[in-house]
């Protein structure tokens, strides 16, 4: 397929840029499933998920701690300023991501919407206080208003996604009418979803991915590579 020029953009209203794990592994970040990720390695019961946390939560938190070490090593990659320049450029896009490391906002999106929260906050677990705590380790380990443990502020197995999110994001799909989905499978909910909503309201799809996936045919367009090389090669006359 052609590339995108700054005006063949303008002949889209909404853009939504919906990014996965694969755009994040570019950049070094550990994923999660797949082969090589994390939870081949660790038991996501023991480390990832509430009950975990409340049986043991400076075990927990430690291995958090060991996940920050290693994200906040990682820096943006050609891709994620790509998206940066479009946002410059249109008037429109938003990030949606699945990816928890902030690599979207550290390159300089400002429009990013996180499905699965954030490393890089902490919730308590007791007065539901949300914080910033951007650092290669927590600042602390416990709420600053009542002192108990907080909890990463991500979506751990088992959890629920925030419903005020989850709305937010079915309100961008539903309007945008180009629809990009990248280093992500789509497969898990709700992200398989997405898709579908997109095109079923009149978008144009096109999937950026190193291997085909199950949604593939429900592209219009897929292009085969990494994020880091296809982006740029895409929107190069939007700089
Ligand atoms: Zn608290």
């Amino acid at each position: 397929m052609h590339g995108f020029s700054e005006n063949t953009l303008k002949e889209y209203k909404n853009i939504v840029f919906f990014t996965g794990a694969g755009m994040s592994a570019e950049s070094g970040v550990p994923t999660y499933r797949g082969m090589g990720g994390i939870w081949h390695q660790y038991n996501w019961e023991e480390y990832a998920c509430q009950q975990a946390f409340d049986s043991t939560p400076e075990k927990v938190l430690e291995f958090h701690d060991l996940r920050r070490q290693k994200i906040f090593g990682c820096k943006p990659h050609a891709g994620h300023y790509t998206l940066v320049e479009i946002e410059k450029q249109h008037s429109s896009v938003s990030i949606i991501t699945q990816n928890i490391d902030g690599l979207h906002q550290l390159s300089g999106s400002s429009n990013v919407t996180e499905l699965h929260g954030s490393i890089w906050r902490v919730c308590c677990d007791f007065c539901q206080d949300i914080s910033l705590d951007y650092g290669a380790i927590y600042a602390s380990k416990v709420c600053y208003k009542c002192n108990r443990w907080v909890r990463p502020d991500i979506v751990w197995f088992g959890d629920r996604l925030s419903t005020e999110v989850l709305r937010k994001v079915d309100n961008i799909v539903k309007k945008c009418d180009l629809f990009f989905s990248i280093g992500t499978s789509g497969v898990v909910y709700p992200a398989a979803g997405y898709l579908y909503l997109a095109r079923s309201n009149g978008a144009k799809c096109i999937e950026i991915n190193p291997e085909p996936t199950d949604s593939s045919p429900l592209f219009h367009h897929c292009i085969r590579g990494d994020a880091s090389v296809i982006l740029p090669g895409l929107f190069q006359s939007v700089d």
